[in-house]
């Protein structure tokens, strides 16, 4: 129930619809974001909207999509998505497709559908893994060529790998998967960016591989306000199996701690104090509580 914005109009949940031979079902080439309403004093607050829209238009352009709306229109549709459904919280997904105007590769003749979805969404990799922390697997799946070389957009074809990924690491018994580059170092969880503690210095992979997330962005700022030092390096697996705490941001995931990964314990095995810090002030940020 509820609506969707749906090229430019709300439309019943039900209604948005669309036909069998659109092109992304069939080929996977479109664009998405992943975006989270927070519950604030004020009503809903969308987080960091600008910097999705534009991540979402920055990813269309990579793919050479064009988008048929301005970035304020779909900030409007976003803001009206929340509030036509009445939530108090959401996560939203503004997703870009291909139309059904033709078959084959060519795309350059195709419509640009936009739709903006907006739910209630609870934490991404379950509430009590907030506090207790998520067993990880290293993924037998790399970050490949297309994933690599388009890593600045958040394309439906990136997630091919990701899903492989996270199948893998279900099917093994654990909540998430840590995929490696294909040099072998970390990049990064299926739809997460990947952080280490190590006395007291914070580590997060560079860009070359991983996503350019907007949640990697705050939390690297918010360590630096508390003065807790954050560097961007290459990360060997084993440096995560001796850290003393790891975690994963997103906008889904917010702020999950790891517990373990390939079965060996991270630091004493549960949330690290660090992770604890930044995770309570990220949730003061994205509730409104906090300055930044
Ligand atoms: N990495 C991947 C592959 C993702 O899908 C996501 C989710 O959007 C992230 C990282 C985290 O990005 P953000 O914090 O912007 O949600």
């Amino acid at each position: 129930d509820g609506l969707i914005w749906y090229d430019g109009e709300m439309v019943p949940w039900r209604e948005a619809k669309t036909h069998v031979l659109t092109h992304t079902l069939h080929y996977g080439m479109g664009v998405f974001e992943g975006v989270r309403a927070y519950q604030t004093e004020r009503g809903p607050a969308i987080f960091r909207l600008e910097d999705h829209t534009r991540r979402l238009f920055r990813s269309a352009h990579i793919l050479g999509m064009t988008i048929p709306y301005t970035p304020d229109e779909l900030n409007a549709a976003q803001v009206a998505a929340v509030r036509d459904n009445g939530l108090k919280s959401a996560y939203l997904r503004p997703m870009c497709f291909l139309g059904a105007e033709g078959m084959g590769l060519r795309a350059d003749n195709l419509k640009v559908h936009v739709i903006v979805a907006a739910w209630e969404w609870g934490a991404y990799l379950g509430a009590e893994n907030m506090e207790r922390g998520i067993r990880v697997k290293t993924s037998s799946y790399s970050r490949h060529h297309v994933n690599v070389t388009m890593c600045k957009a958040k394309a439906n074809g990136n997630y091919m790998n990701s899903m492989m990924a996270l199948q893998e690491a279900l099917a093994c018994g654990c909540d998430e998967a840590l995929l490696l580059d294909t040099e072998g170092y970390v990049a990064e969880g299926s739809g997460e960016n990947f952080f280490l503690v190590s006395d007291g210095v914070i580590y997060t992979p560079e860009l070359t591989s991983a996503l350019d997330g907007i949640t990697r962005r705050t939390i690297m700022t918010l360590a630096d306000e508390c003065g807790i030092p954050v560097r961007e390096k290459r990360i060997t697996r084993d440096e995560v199996y001796a850290a003393d705490e790891a975690f994963f941001t997103g906008t889904a995931a917010e702020v999950t701690p790891i517990r373990q990964l390939d079965g060996r314990s991270i630091g004493h095995g549960g949330r690290g104090p660090i992770t604890e810090k930044l995770q309570t002030l990220y949730f003061d940020v994205v509730k409104g509580r906090h300055p930044k």
